[in-house]
């Protein structure tokens, strides 16, 4: 079986710009896997602990035999060695954070595993590049991606980013 599946790669530590472009390559190299497209990366404002510094985040679009388990373990080990260290704080400052948005229609309720990711559909820096691969996707539960979108523009939801 050969799935399509989505990541978000977020970066604001020891020049995230080149942290993505690493990621980018090692996504591409996973045994099965194929890098379909990538996203432009964007600057984004911090979401979290304030005092951090600005993000880089982007999107891409992967071919992969990988179960969904196996994939997020890859996706884990690619943080590791480009430096993540999880620390006490959540959402706070990262050289590197792939999260995985939808694996297929697959839905998981699951705490190490939740598809399609949970606050894809509220988080502009991940529907913007997302919305640039694949504006018509539907997102199990939550709609089509430019909706989503569409709807956060609506709220005034979310904060403006620029395009790097
Ligand atoms: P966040 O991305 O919210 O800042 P982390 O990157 O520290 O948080 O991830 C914490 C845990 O979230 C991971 O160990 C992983 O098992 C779990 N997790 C649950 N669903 C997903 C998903 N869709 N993509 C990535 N990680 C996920
Ligand atoms: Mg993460």
């Amino acid at each position: 079986m050969n799935t399509e599946a989505f990541v978000a790669l977020g970066s604001n530590l020891a020049d995230p710009p080149r942290q993505l472009e690493r990621a980018r390559e090692a996504l591409g190299r996973l045994p099965g896997t194929r890098l379909v497209a990538a996203s432009r990366s964007l600057r984004t404002a911090p979401v979290g602990p304030p005092g951090q510094p600005h993000y880089c985040n982007a999107v891409v679009r992967l071919r992969t035999r990988l179960a969904p388990f196996a994939l997020l373990g890859a996706l884990l080990e690619i943080e590791t060695a480009q430096g993540r260290v999880r620390g006490a704080q959540p959402w706070g400052p990262r050289t590197l954070d792939l999260d995985l948005l939808l694996y297929g229609n697959l839905v998981l309720d699951d705490p190490r595993l939740t598809l399609p990711h949970p606050r894809l559909h509220a988080r502009r820096f991940v529907l913007e590049p997302l919305a640039e691969l694949a504006p018509e996707l539907e997102v199990p539960g939550r709609g089509r991606v430019c909706d989503l979108l569409r709807r956060l523009d609506r709220q005034g939801r979310g904060r403006p980013v620029c395009r790097l």
